[in-house]
Formats: structure tokens, C-alpha cells, sequence
């Protein structure tokens, strides 16, 4: 949908002319600009003093160079980011992503939904992200772990555990948490609750790695009981073999569904008799090999090379979870074509608006990122409570909690969409119910 409102429209043309060559970050804006339409109608006071400009310029960016040494005694050189979004509700906190990809309006279009997606899940976590240009593939151990530790030399000087808790994403595990936070600890001489995503020996929280995947199937499920559906029976492609499909797959399985696809950058495999987990988590947790090594396991199932073709399998539920606008205008209408019912986001921004209206003006039940992939940062914030506390909850504890969390979120999400005449519109829904607690404290606190 187009902007209509004249002071949002102005707004846009504002943040694109600022942050020129940036199309990510000017994506995600403008899709919370044409949430907020109805909203300033109703709260003209959050125009008058300036709430929606003040969101969305970064409180601080800090940009780094990252000097590591490489096996062969050669001195490589990365960029750093953090970006500090939003700390009306809490401490900045969001992810670290390690990929060649990554510039500074990456980092600012994810920083500018963890501010949404932060407030989304009830707890007191502002907005940030952060990264880096640095491509762990291929790297050796030591290489990585030089990396990192180059990396938080510098980073050290702007986090703490009161002021900004980044954690993992995309390139960024419990390997490369462990030895950021081994760095930190040895510079600052503290152990504190500095990063989340840790190991279990030293502060970590149980289902913390299971997390933004099991959340995500938790909220699908939400979304289907709404439309008096379940899991149960349904075929499902999951998109990426990280961290987020991997805990995605396992979790619509055990609830049921059939997940019968899975990819990396290089291609993605078909099993129509159903993903073996087991195969995948040692392919990619324990050896760090490519999704096409499945076929070693199951020399039945298919594999094809390039990644967008995952979106021509035939699936009643879609979840992608890799990386943002993995699914465009094409890919969505094949995906219709074939009759998928629903489609819930586990990476960040991985549809194109073209996509998503592709889905919503043919039926698709659309759950948005910021809403459905909430429950990693939302455990996020449950180990920092728990370091706080130097206590750890059981597994079940942290899990029932995430599922509350999930439920709530959808049900907040699903309300502000109606209460907003947009029933059904959880991009709006989401949007508008992150944002208006964002924007009140920030009134309170003089909205400046
Ligand atoms: P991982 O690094 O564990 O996995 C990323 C997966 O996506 C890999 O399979 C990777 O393949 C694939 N991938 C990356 N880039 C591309 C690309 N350009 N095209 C196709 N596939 C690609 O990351 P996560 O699972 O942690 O993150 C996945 C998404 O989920 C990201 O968007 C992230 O921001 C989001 N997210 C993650 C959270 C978390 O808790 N980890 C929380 C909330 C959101 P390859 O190995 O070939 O690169």
C-alpha cells in the first residue's frame, strides 16, 4: 500500500535522502510508515512532538575497523557496526551477523525492526544489531576465534550488560559467542550478562539455540487454531539450514507437520518422505558442511542447486527462514499457485513488499517477522533475567514461558490489526502494537 498521509510521505522522502543507498533500511521504514497511517490519525500528538522522526534516526552508530591475522600470518582487515536504535524501553539489544553482505544499512534495517520486535514481546529490551563484513565460512577455528576477539577489543567500549546485550544471528553462534564473551571478560575484567546466546557453563540459558524456531511454530500455531486449523497433516518447506530452520523444522514436526524441504546459499533438498533431522543437525552443527551432503544420508531425496527454486515445492505452510527478501513477487505467486494457506517469517525481512501483497490479496494468512521469529530475543532477555539472578530455569520453564510470550504476541498483534479496522493485517497489527509502547515512553521521557 502507498503512503498517503502528506507528513509521512515527507518523512520517507526525509529518511531516504539521509540515508542514501541504503534500499533494506528504506524498506523497512516505509512498510512501519504505512502501518502508522491510521494511527496518527487518531494520535496526532505523536506527530506534534516529532515521536515518529525521533524513531527513526539510530541513537548512536558506531562504525569500527576490525584487524584480525590471518593462518598464513597475513593481516586482514573488516568493518564493524553496532547500531544503538532505541533505548526508550530498555537496554539496546539485538544480534551480531558475521556475513560478507552485511554494510550499515543492513545493520540499521535490522536494528530499526528489533525496536518494534523488542517492544512486541512485553519485556524491557530496546532496539539494536550489529555485525560485521566478515565471512565465517571457510575459516579456520583460530582464524574465527581471532576474529572475534579483535572484534569485541573494540566493541567492548560501547556494551554492558545495562547498557546494550547484543547476541547471535546469521554467522554468529555459540561458537563465536563464546569467544566474544571470553574476550570481553578478559578486557573488562567482569563476568556479567553481556551477551546472550551463551553456552550453558558459563550463563547461558536452557532453549535459548531452540528458541527463535520453536517460537516461530509456536505463533504459526496461533495463527492456524484463529482459523480453526493445525499443524497436524500439513506439509511444510522451511527455507535456510541454520540455527532458525533447523529448531523450526524440529519443533512443526513434533507439532505435527511434515517439513519436506530445507536450503543453504548454494541450493536446498527435497525429501517428500519428510526431513531427517538428525542428518541435518550433523551435516551442519557437528561438521559445518553444505545442505547438499544430505544426499549422503538419503540418496532418495533431491537436491537442487540455487536457492529460489524451494518456493516452486508444493506446501500449505511456508516458513523462510534465511535471510531478508529471499522470497520476491515470483516466488510468492508460485507459492500461491500451488495453494499455500499460510506463511509465517522465521529470518528477518525475508519477503519483498511485492510478496507479501502477493499473499495478502490472494488469502495467505501472512504472520510478519517482527511478530513470528520474537521468541529468540524474547529467551534472549530471559537469560538476561536469569544472569541478573544467577539462577537458571529448567528447560520446561524457559519453553513455557517462550510460549506465553508467543501467544500474547499474536494475540496483541492480532487485536491492534482489528482495533485499527485491518483484521487479519498482522504486518499492521505488529507493527502498530510494537510501536505504540515504543512512542508512549518516549512522550514520557520528553520524546527527546
Ligand atoms: P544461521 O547463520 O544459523 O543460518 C542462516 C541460514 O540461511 C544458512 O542456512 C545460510 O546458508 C542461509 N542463508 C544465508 N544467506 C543466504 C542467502 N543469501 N540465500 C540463501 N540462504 C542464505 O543464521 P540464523 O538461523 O540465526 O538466522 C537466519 C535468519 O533468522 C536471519 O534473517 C536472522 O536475522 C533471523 N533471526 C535469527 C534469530 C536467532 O535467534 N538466531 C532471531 C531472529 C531472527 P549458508 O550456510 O550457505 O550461508
Amino acid at each position: 500500500m502507498a503512503l498517503k498521509n502528506e507528513y509521512l510521505i515527507g518523512l520517507m522522502e526525509r529518511v531516504e535522502k539521509r540515508n542514501g543507498n541504503e534500499p533494506e533500511f528504506h524498506q523497512a521504514v516505509r512498510e512501519v510508515l504505512e502501518s502508522l497511517e491510521p494511527v496518527i490519525e487518531k494520535r496526532p500528538d505523536f506527530v506534534e512532538k516529532g515521536v515518529i522522526e525521533s524513531i527513526v534516526e539510530p541513537e548512536r552508530i558506531i562504525k569500527f575497523r576490525v584487524p584480525w591475522i590471518d593462518d598464513n600470518g597475513k593481516v586482514q582487515v573488516n568493518r564493524g557496526f553496532r547500531v544503538q536504535f532505541n533505548s526508550a524501553i530498555g537496554p539496546y539489544k539485538g544480534g551480531l551477523r558475521f556475513h560478507p553482505s552485511v554494510n550499515e544499512g543492513i545493520i540499521k534495517f535490522l536494528g530499526f525492526e528489533q525496536i518494534f520486535k523488542n517492544s512486541l514481546t512485553g519485556l524491557p529490551i530496546g532496539g539494536g544489531k550489529g555485525g560485521s563484513d566478515f565471512d565465517p565460512k571457510g575459516k579456520s577455528d583460530m582464524e574465527v576465534m581471532k576474529f572475534c576477539q579483535s572484534f569485541m577489543t573494540e566493541l567492548s567500549k560501547y556494551i554492558g550488560a545495562d547498557t546494550d546485550v547484543p547476541a547471535g544471528d546469521i554467522g554468529v553462534g555459540a561458537r563465536e559467542i563464546g569467544y566474544l564473551f571470553g574476550q570481553y571478560k578478559r578486557i573488562r575484567d567482569e563476568f556479567t550478562g553481556v551477551l546472550t546466546g551463551k553456552g550453558l557453563t558459563y550463563g547461558g540459558s536452557l532453549a535459548r539455540k531452540e528458541a527463535t524456531g520453536y517460537g516461530l511454530c509456536y505463533f504459526t500455531n496461533e495463527m492456524l487454531k484463529d482459523k480453526g486449523m493445525s499443524f497436524e497433516g500439513k506439509t511444510v518447506v522451511v527455507s535456510g539450514s541454520g540455527n532458525v530452520a533447523i529448531y523450526a523444522t524440529e519443533k512443526a514436526t513434533q507439532l505435527g507437520g511434515k517439513v519436506v524441504a530445507l536450503s543453504d546459499s548454494n541450493g536446498y533438498i527435497y525429501d517428500k518422505n519428510g526431513i531427517d533431522l538428525k542428518a541435518v543437525k550433523q551435516i551442519k552443527e557437528v561438521e559445518r558442511k553444505r545442505i547438499k551432503e544430505y544426499l549422503n544420508y538419503h540418496p532418495e531425496a533431491e537436491y537442487h542447486e540455487g536457492c529460489s527454486g524451494i518456493w516452486t515445492i508444493k506446501c500449505d505452510i511456508a516458513l523462510p527462514c534465511a535471510t531478508q527478501n529471499e522470497i520476491n513477487e515470483e516466488s510468492a505467486k508460485a507459492l500461491v499457485a500451488n495453494g499455500v494457506m499460510l506463511v509465517a517469517e522465521g529470518a528477518n525481512m525475508p519477503s519483498t513488499p511485492e510478496a507479501i501483497a502477493t499473499f495478502q490479496s490472494n488469502g495467505v494468512f501472512f504472520g510478519p517477522a517482527k511478530a513470528a521469529n520474537a521468541g529468540g530475543v524474547a529467551t534472549s532477555a530471559l537469560e538476561m533475567s536469569q544472569n541478573s539472578m544467577r539462577y537458571s530455569w529448567t528447560f520446561e520453564e524457559v519453553d513455557a514461558k517462550l510460549h506465553d510470550i508467543m501467544k500474547n504476541i499474536y494475540k496483541n498483534a492480532s487485536a491492534a490489526a482489528k482495533e485499527y479496522g485491518y483484521e487479519d493485517n498482522l504486518v499492521y497489527g505488529a507493527n502498530i502494537a510494537g510501536f505504540l509502547k515504543v512512542a508512549e515512553t518516549m512522550l514520557a521521557h520528553g520524546a527527546c
